[in-house]
C-alpha cells in the first residue's frame, strides 16, 4: 500500500467531509455534536469526584458538597440525554447517507458506457470501492467511528490537559528531600505526560502495518469474494435452481466454495495471528507507562504535594488520556487505510464516460437512413475482429431481416448501432451524419429492442411495459393486446399491475419464457421509436404464437423501420431485405428470392429448415 502524506490525507479528508455533508447535513451535524458530549461525558465525573472528596477532607459544609453532587448528577443526566438523542439522530441520518452515496453509485454505474461496465477492470474497481468501504463499516463508520473517534479524542486530550494543569505548578514546600525536588519539578511531570505518548508512537507502527496487512488482504479476497458471491446467488436463486439440480451441479458448486474459503482462510489466519501479536504489545506497553504515571501521582500524594481528591482526578484523567491519545493514533491510521478504500470509491464515481454526443438534435423520424461505412469492430480486450468492413444500409421503412450461423456477428451488428459499443473503425450515420453527432435524447429515441437476452424486472406487468415512463394503463392495455399477452394479464388478480417473479419476500407471479418474450416486445412496443429491433424474436414462443406475430408483424411494428434477426428462416420472407453474415462479413445481401436463387449461405440455410414449414 503506497504512503499517503499527512497534507495528503487532510485534502482527501476533507474531500469527504465535504461528500459527506452534501449527502446529509444531518447525519454530519449530529455525528459533530455527538463527538463532543463523548469526550466531555467522562470528565464531568472526573472533576465533580475530586471537588466532593477535597471538600470532604476539607471539612466543607455538607450543603455545599450536596450542591457538587447535584450538579455532578444533573450534568451527567443532560449531557447523557443529549448524547442518546443524538446516537438516535446520527443512527436516522445514516439511512440517509448511505441511500445517497449507494445511489451515486447506482446512477454511475448507469451513465458508465455500456463497453465499460462490461469490463472487469471497471467492475472490480466497483467492487473494490463497495466491499473496501462497506466491509469496514462503511462512510458512517467513517464518520461515527473515525473522525468522531479522532475529534472525541482530540477533545478528551484537551480536557484532560486542562484538568492535569496544576500537576505541573511547583507546590511551596519546606521539604528539601531530592525525592520530593524530583516530584515538585515541572518538567518530572511533563516526562511522564509525555511518555504517555511512547505506546501511541507502537501503536501507530502497529496500526501501519496492520494496515497494510489488511489492505493486501481485502485486494486478495476482492476476486474469491467475486466468486463465491456468484455461488451463493446460484445456490438462492430460484431461476438456477432447475438445471443445477437437473445435472446435479450442487456438488461442483459447494467443492468451488469450499476450495475459495479455503484460500481465504489461510490469509485471514496469518493476518489474525499477526493482529493479536500487536495488539497484546500494545496493550501491555500501555498499561505499564500509565502504572508509572500512577506511582508518580500516589508519591505526590504521600508527600502531600497534591490533594487527595487531586489523586483521583489525576488518576483517571491520566488514564483517558491515554486510551484518547492511542485512539487518535489508531483512528488516524485508520482513516489513513479508510482513504486508500474510498480512493476507489472515487475513481470509480470520477471514471469517464468516452460515449460521445453531439448536439444536432432536428431529425425528422419519418425520414431516418440508416448506414454502416465500412465498420469494423473488436470487443474490448480482445485480439480479433466481430466484424470487418460492414456496410450495410437501413432505408425508412424497410424490414431488415440479419440472418447468419450462430457467433457471426448479428447481434455484435445491433449493439453497435444502439451505441452500446463504438465501432473499432469506420462509421455509423444518420442521414449521412455521423451517429455520434447527435444528441443523446435523440440517440436514446430512435431505437426500441429486444434483445435475445433481454431481461425484465420483477415489478407490475404495467412498469415492465411502460419501463419507467408516464405508465398510461390504456397504452399498456393496447400493447399488450397487439403481442397477444393481454387475454393471460386479465386473468391475472391484480391485472397489469400484476408483480411478475419474486423479488426478496414479496412473491409474484411465474411467467414461461414465451409470456417473457411477448412482455419484452410489449416493453419495446410500448416506447414507439422510429426504429423497432428484435433480436431473435420469437426463439421462446410455441409455434402458434410465432405465426401470430409474424401475422401481425406489420400491424406490431405498424410499418416503422426494423430490424430483426432470426434463425428461422421463414420469417425473412417477411422482410424487404435480408442481409448473411459470416464470420463477421457480411457475405450476401437481397432480398428472399434473390438469395434463395444465389445458391449460397442463404439458400443452404433454407434448405436446412424447408422440411419443417414446406408442405
Ligand atoms: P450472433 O448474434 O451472430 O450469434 P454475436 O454478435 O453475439 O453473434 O457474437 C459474435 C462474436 O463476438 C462471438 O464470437 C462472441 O463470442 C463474441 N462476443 C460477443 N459478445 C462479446 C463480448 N462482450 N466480449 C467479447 N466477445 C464477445
Amino acid at each position: 500500500m503506497k504512503n499517503i502524506s499527512l497534507k495528503d490525507n487532510i485534502i482527501k479528508t476533507i474531500h469527504i467531509i465535504k461528500v459527506i455533508y452534501a449527502s446529509s447535513k444531518g447525519f454530519f451535524l449530529s455525528f459533530i455534536l455527538q463527538s463532543i458530549f463523548t469526550a466531555l461525558f467522562p470528565y464531568i465525573s472526573i472533576y465533580f469526584t475530586y471537588l466532593i472528596i477535597d471538600g470532604i477532607i476539607d471539612n466543607l459544609a455538607l450543603n455545599d458538597i450536596l450542591i457538587y453532587v447535584y450538579w455532578m448528577i444533573s450534568l451527567n443526566l443532560i449531557v447523557g440525554l443529549i448524547r442518546v438523542v443524538l446516537t438516535y439522530m446520527t443512527k436516522t441520518f445514516s439511512i440517509e447517507l448511505s441511500y445517497n452515496l449507494d445511489s451515486k453509485i447506482a446512477s454511475k454505474t448507469f451513465e458508465l458506457d455500456y463497453a465499460l461496465v462490461e469490463d472487469n477492470e471497471t467492475m472490480k474497481l466497483l467492487e473494490m470501492a463497495e466491499e473496501g468501504c462497506y466491509s469496514n463499516g462503511g462512510p458512517t463508520h467513517y464518520c461515527e467511528g473515525i473522525l468522531g473517534g479522532m475529534l472525541s479524542s482530540v477533545l478528551s486530550i484537551v480536557y484532560g490537559i486542562i484538568l492535569m494543569i496544576p500537576m505541573l505548578t511547583i507546590v511551596n514546600t519546606t521539604d528539601n528531600s531530592l525525592i520530593v525536588k524530583i516530584l515538585n519539578n515541572p518538567y518530572s511531570a511533563l516526562i511522564i505526560l509525555l511518555a504517555l505518548l511512547i505506546p501511541a508512537y507502537v501503536s501507530k507502527y502497529i496500526m501501519k502495518r496492520d494496515n497494510e496487512k489488511s489492505y493486501e488482504i481485502m485486494m486478495y479476497n476482492i476476486n474469491a469474494n467475486r466468486r463465491s458471491g456468484y455461488f451463493f446467488q446460484i445456490a438462492s436463486n430460484y431461476k438456477y435452481g432447475k438445471d443445477a439440480r437437473l445435472f446435479q451441479m450442487q456438488d461442483m458448486f459447494i467443492e468451488l466454495m469450499k476450495e475459495l474459503r479455503e484460500e481465504a482462510d489461510i490469509s485471514w489466519r496469518a493476518y489474525c495471528i499477526y493482529n493479536t501479536k500487536m495488539m497484546a504489545i500494545s496493550i501491555f506497553g500501555n498499561k505499564a507507562l500509565a502504572l508509572i504515571a500512577y506511582v508518580f501521582v500516589g508519591l505526590k500524594a504521600m508527600y502531600g504535594l497534591i490533594s487527595v481528591g487531586s489523586v483521583v482526578s489525576y488518576m483517571a484523567s491520566i488514564t483517558l488520556l491515554s486510551l484518547a491519545i492511542t485512539t487518535l493514533i489508531e483512528r488516524y491510521s485508520k482513516l489513513h487505510l479508510f482513504n486508500k478504500y474510498l480512493d476507489n470509491y472515487f475513481t470509480y464515481l470520477n471514471l469517464e464516460t468516452k460515449k460521445e454526443y453531439g448536439t444536432i438534435n432536428d431529425l425528422d423520424i419519418n425520414n431516418i437512413n440508416i448506414k454502416f461505412d465500412n465498420v469494423s469492430f473488436k470487443y474490448p480486450n480482445t485480439n480479433d475482429y466481430t466484424l470487418k468492413n460492414v456496410n450495410l444500409e437501413i432505408k425508412q421503412g424497410k424490414k431488415l431481416a440479419i440472418v447468419g450461423p450462430n457467433g457471426a456477428g448479428k447481434t455484435t451488428i445491433i449493439k453497435l448501432l444502439c451505441r452500446l459499443y463504438e465501432p473499432s473503425e469506420g462509421e455509423i450515420l444518420i442521414n449521412d451524419i455521423p451517429i455520434k453527432d447527435y444528441t443523446k435524447e435523440v440517440c436514446d429515441m430512435l431505437f426500441s429492442v429486444v434483445f435475445q437476452d433481454f431481461k425484465l424486472f420483477s415489478y407490475s406487468i404495467k412498469d415492465n411495459v411502460a419501463a419507467g415512463l408516464d405508465g398510461d394503463d390504456e397504452k399498456v392495455i393496447k400493447t399488450l393486446k397487439k403481442t397477444g399477452l393481454y387475454d393471460r394479464v386479465e386473468k391475472m388478480s391484480e391485472g397489469i399491475n400484476t408483480m411478475i417473479y419474486q423479488r426478496s419476500k414479496e412473491a409474484g407471479v411465474e411467467i414461461s419464457g414465451g409470456e417473457a418474450q411477448k412482455l419484452a416486445i410489449s416493453r419495446a412496443l410500448y416506447k414507439d421509436s422510429p426504429i423497432v429491433i428484435l433480436d431473435e424474436p420469437t426463439a421462446a414462443l410455441d409455434p402458434k404464437s410465432e405465426a401470430e406475430i409474424y401475422e401481425n408483424f406489420n400491424e406490431l411494428v405498424s410499418n416503422k423501420t426494423s430490424v430483426f434477426i432470426s434463425h428461422r428462416m421463414s420469417s425473412c420472407k417477411f422482410c424487404d431485405e435480408i442481409i448473411v453474415v459470416d464470420h463477421g462479413e457480411i457475405i450476401e445481401i437481397g432480398h428472399h428470392r434473390l438469395l434463395l436463387s444465389n445458391n449460397g449461405l442463404y439458400n443452404k440455410m433454407w434448405n436446412a429448415q424447408a422440411k419443417y414449414y414446406l408442405k
